[in-house]
Order: C-alpha cells, then sequence, then structure tokens
C-alpha cells in the first residue's frame, strides 16, 4: 500500500493522491479530462468537475460510449460545401433533401441558428451559414464569412426568395445591410424575420428597441 502523508482515494482499483499543496486531487488523465469538459460551452470548471465524475463512475454505461460517439464525430464530420452546415456527408442532408424548396434560402449566422429554424418546422428550404457577422472592431471582414458562396450561388440561378434571420444585433442588422447591398443587382427578393413582441410576451416587461420595432413593423390583423 502507497504510504504517504496525503489522503488517497481509488478509482478502478487505482490509487490517487489528494496533494493538498497544489489542490490537485486526481490523477493528470482525469485533470486533464476536467480542463476539457471545462471548455465546453455551458460548463464551468465546477460542473466539469461534476460532469467528470459523473462520467467516470458510469464508466461503462456513458463514458465508453461517449468515447467511441466522439471519435466516430472526429472521422466522419464536415463541412457542406454548398450552405456550410455541418453533417457527415458532403453535401449535407438538407442541400441533399429532394423534397426542399430550391427556390428560396434562409441565410444564417450558425449552425445552431439552422437547429433552432429546423426545430421551428415552419418551412422546408434550403440554407447558407455565413460563419458569423461582420465586426470590423474584431477584424471580422466580408472575406472571413461565407458570402462569396452565398453570392455564387444566387448567381447560378433558381433562388427567388433570400430570408436573412441573422441575429438582432448591431452586427447581424450590419451583415444584413451589407448582403442586400451586395445582391442589388440580382432578382432576388430579400426578406428578414420580424422583430417584436415574443410569443406569450407582456408589453409591460418589453424594452423600449423591442417595442417600437414592433410597432414598425406592425401587420394587419
Ligand atoms: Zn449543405
Amino acid at each position: 500500500m502507497l504510504k504517504t502523508d496525503f489522503p488517497l482515494f481509488m478509482i478502478d482499483g487505482h490509487a490517487y493522491i489528494c496533494d493538498m499543496t497544489s489542490k490537485r486531487v486526481a490523477g493528470p488523465e482525469i485533470e486533464k479530462l476536467i480542463q476539457l469538459l471545462a471548455k465546453v460551452p455551458g460548463l464551468g470548471p465546477r460542473s466539469a468537475r461534476r460532469a467528470a465524475l459523473h462520467l467516470i463512475k458510469k464508466k461503462e454505461q456513458l463514458m465508453t460510449p461517449l468515447a467511441g460517439a466522439l471519435a466516430e464525430a472526429v472521422e466522419k464530420v464536415q463541412v457542406c460545401s454548398v450552405c456550410s452546415n455541418v453533417d457527415t456527408q458532403d453535401p449535407c442532408s438538407i442541400c441533399k433533401d429532394p423534397r426542399r424548396d430550391d427556390a428560396t434560402i434562409i441565410v444564417v449566422e450558425d449552425v445552431s441558428d439552422l437547429w433552432a429554424l429546423e426545430r421551428a418546422a415552419e418551412m422546408s428550404v434550403r440554407y447558407h451559414i455565413l460563419g458569423g457577422t461582420l465586426s470590423p472592431l474584431d477584424g471580422v471582414g466580408p472575406d472571413d464569412l461565407n458570402i462569396r458562396s452565398l453570392i455564387d450561388r444566387i448567381a447560378s440561378g433558381g433562388i427567388k426568395e433570400l430570408i436573412l434571420a441573422v441575429n438582432a444585433t448591431v452586427e447581424g442588422q450590419t451583415t444584413a445591410h451589407y448582403l442586400t447591398a451586395q445582391l442589388e443587382t440580382f432578382d432576388v427578393k430579400i426578406t428578414r424575420l420580424a422583430h417584436g413582441v415574443p410569443v406569450g410576451g407582456e408589453l409591460d416587461y418589453l424594452d423600449e428597441g423591442t417595442l417600437s420595432a414592433a410597432l414598425r413593423s406592425r401587420t394587419l390583423f
């Protein structure tokens, strides 16, 4: 048995020393796992420790299948050469789907926006992912986004409507204005998402910007 002044704990038959001086409580492999998990959005260091411990406790049921799924994803995930979506095939499942409307493209900032719109399941159309928004202060210019490929798609014909579903932020709206100017010469209807009162929202709780946008984009009842 290992002799130490520090407390010991066991995982899978291996003893780990609780090094009280450096506050390290696990072996380097576990520490590395915690550090990597802490980089996942939504997980801070504390949640990462809880997640790592949960994985260790559920080694067979969760950790092993998760490691397999991660390895498979690393091998198979690729970016769609048409719309920049992520999938395990190129073109992606959405670009390949013959049931979707070819004449309408929804332009989004990120894949998460595409997923959100698909959850709403309102329209069965095509997408184009910009990969961000124009932000001169952060050094993001038109060449850093998938704008050239969008113009090429429209230039190849068949697109009747482009829906700009960018975020209602300064950068999102700047990007929308830039795209509209770039696509001026094409015979394509450019629309944007309505800004206004959220479903289930109460007027009293809305900020002035949202309320004035809702008033400006009022529709016939
Ligand atoms: Zn695609």
